[in-house]
């Protein structure tokens, strides 16, 4: 089946909004074609609707394409338009595994897609035939994360090759946190696999969350499609300006990764040396998966201590666990201390 075949029939028939700015590219001196204010604020003209420096910086940064990104406001547009571009709303579905980021399924009940979840082993590991046997007809998108929230570890390469080689529809891989594992993630295959589409962001090892800047990668046709159903000036200027200067200081990411990356292994052994901690769940993340004794009461005592962590406690798969972002050495040195302290 062609890739294009698995648009819904009204976005394959769609003819976008046209922009002021889509008609002409480049510098000219008087602009009377947008309706735009002329005195000159810095922020007077409508963004690049198509984020051509962003983009720009993106390819040779990535070593892929231009036409094989898309950008948008987070990776959550992209989570979203994935419904909206191939699922016909109470009738279609989608396969997640579980437990993962919530945002996937939060996305299918806003667009009346039907969802279903396959649990990963004990050891949080994913089984392709499980989740191919989870699909029917009407599974349209397949969604896995890794390295996996909230668990943090990667998935099986092998078990992710056997998903996208045989499932029919669209396989969205989120690897919101790939800059923090040792395996390099998928963009090199983008090439081979036409319904694959990869999400990135620039919220968490790029720093920039409060920005609103994420990715997916993709086949030119997936990426034009979701071009076409975008809010045309989907990215302000600022953020374009912005998130183009963070991702050109390449070196000073790379200081401040390693330093997270550090930190990561130096908190996972702390928290391995206190009681109360009964699991700490190895990590390819930005954050340690922990199982407790027990979860609310330490969370609400790291409250009490003016120290938030994500309590997982009620999601299925994680039941005593908490998710700890890996912060500052100041930061992850009185949580261990609290920790230590807290009297169950
Ligand atoms: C944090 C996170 C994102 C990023 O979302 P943005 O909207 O880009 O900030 C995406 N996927 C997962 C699994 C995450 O944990």
């Amino acid at each position: 089946m062609k890739t294009t075949d698995l648009f819904r029939a009204n976005i394959r028939s769609l003819t976008p909004y046209s922009t002021a700015r889509d008609e002409f590219q480049g510098t000219i001196d008087i602009r009377l074609d947008a309706n735009e204010n002329p005195y000159n604020t810095a922020l007077n003209r409508y963004p690049d609707p198509h984020q051509r420096g962003l983009k720009a910086t993106i390819a040779k940064l990535k070593g892929i394409d231009d036409q094989n990104i898309f950008v948008g406001n987070g990776s959550d547009e992209a989570i979203d338009l994935m419904y909206r571009l191939f699922c016909e709303p109470r009738l279609d579905n989608a396969v997640s595994i579980a437990p993962t980021y919530g945002m996937y399924k939060v996305a299918a009940r806003i667009n009346d897609v039907g969802f279903r979840e396959v649990q990963l082993d004990e050891g949080y590991r994913l089984d392709a035939d499980k989740m191919l046997a989870a699909t029917d007809s009407n599974t349209k998108l397949l969604f896995v994360c890794s390295p996996n929230n909230p668990t943090g570890n990667l998935l099986s390469r092998s078990e992710i090759d056997k998903l996208i080689t045989s499932f029919g529809g669209i396989v969205v891989l989120d690897e919101a946190y790939i800059d923090f594992a040792a395996d390099g993630g998928l963009l090199g295959s983008l090439e081979r696999y036409p319904n694959l589409v990869i999400l990135q962001t620039m919220s968490k090892a790029w720093g920039i969350a409060g920005l609103r800047v994420g990715f997916a990668f993709a086949d030119k046709a997936i990426i034009g499609a979701m071009t076409k159903v975008k809010y045309p000036y989907n990215i302000n200027s600022l953020t374009q300006q912005k998130a183009i200067e963070v991702a050109q200081r390449v070196e000073r990411f790379q200081t401040k990764l390693r330093s997270i990356l550090s930190e990561r292994e130096r908190l996972a052994t702390l928290l391995c040396s206190i009681d109360k901690i009964e699991c700490v769940y190895p990590s390819d993340s930005n954050f340690i998966l922990v199982k407790t004794a027990c979860a609310d009461t330490i969370y609400r005592q790291l409250l009490e201590n003016d120290i938030i962590v994500r309590n997982r406690n009620t999601t299925v798969g994680c039941e005593g666990c908490l998710r700890i972002t890996v912060g500052t050495k100041r930061e992850n040195n009185k949580l261990i201390d609290t920790l230590k302290r807290i009297k169950l």
